[in-house]
Order: structure tokens, then sequence, then C-alpha cells
């Protein structure tokens, strides 16, 4: 736990925040400005500031993780199909364009047209 990190803060319950998923491993809640219909942040329950901070020795929570990715898109609205799916998204550090420094996994989905700062297709 880091004392002044906010998702640290969500994580202990100490500000509120919609969570639609928990386990060992992670939690899953709506982002307070979304950026498409379906816009969740699943971040690690322990302090890891971004991919940066990342190896080998990670591999089973962050497996863990990633692997419940399509089930959790599919319950809080993403479309199923190739037609529907979903983006992961992960800013690492001031270059990758990182705010807040708990590694998250923006999961992005919904009919288009997005409006928000991660819509672009490209
Ligand atoms: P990033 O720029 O990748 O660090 O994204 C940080 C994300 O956290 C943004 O999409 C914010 O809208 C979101 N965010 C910041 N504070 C909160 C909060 N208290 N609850 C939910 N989402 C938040
Ligand atoms: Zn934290």
């Amino acid at each position: 736990m880091s004392a002044n990190c906010i998702f640290c803060k969500i994580v202990k319950g100490d500000i509120p925040a919609k969570i639609v998923h928990q386990d060992e491993d992670c939690i899953v809640f709506q982002d307070i400005n979304p950026s498409a219909p379906v816009h969740l942040l699943m971040i690690p329950r322990h302090h890891v500031v971004s991919m940066q901070e990342v190896g080998a020795e990670d591999h089973g929570w962050l497996g863990r993780m990633m692997a419940k990715v399509p089930a959790i898109a599919l319950e809080n609205g993403c479309n199923p199909g190739p037609n529907g799916g979903f983006r992961i998204v992960t800013n690492s550090g001031h270059d990758g364009g990182q705010e807040v420094h708990h590694l998250h996994f923006h999961i992005l989905g919904g009919k288009r047209p997005w409006k928000g700062s991660m819509a672009a297709i490209a």
C-alpha cells in the first residue's frame, strides 16, 4: 500500500468507487470520467506503480488478471463476438500519459462512436 495513492485508498475502502468485480488479485471499478459507454479500471490490490515496474516474477497475478478481462468485459456491457469487443489501455509513466501512479488497465467497450480521450481508433 502507498499512503497517498488514490487507488490504494479505493482498495482499502477509504474512498468510494463503483466496484464491479473483486478477487484476491484485483479490483475492477467504473472510471469516474468515462471515455466510452463501458469504461472500467482493473487494478492489482497491491501497489504497483506501472507496467514499467513489472517483470517476469509478476506473471502469476498479472496473467490471472488478464485472463479475467473477457468475462468481466461481457458482464459489464461490452458486446460479444467480432462486432463487439473491447479495448485494453495501460498508460505507463509520463511519456505514456499516466496520471494515476498505481498500475491500472482501462477496459473500454460499448457501441461506437466513443467521445472520450481514449476514443481514437488508431
Ligand atoms: P491514466 O491517465 O491512465 O492514469 O488514467 C487515470 C484514470 O483514472 C482516468 O481515466 C480517471 O478518470 C480515473 N480516475 C481518477 N480518479 C478516479 C476515481 N476516484 N474513481 C474512478 N476513476 C478515477
Ligand atoms: Zn496504490
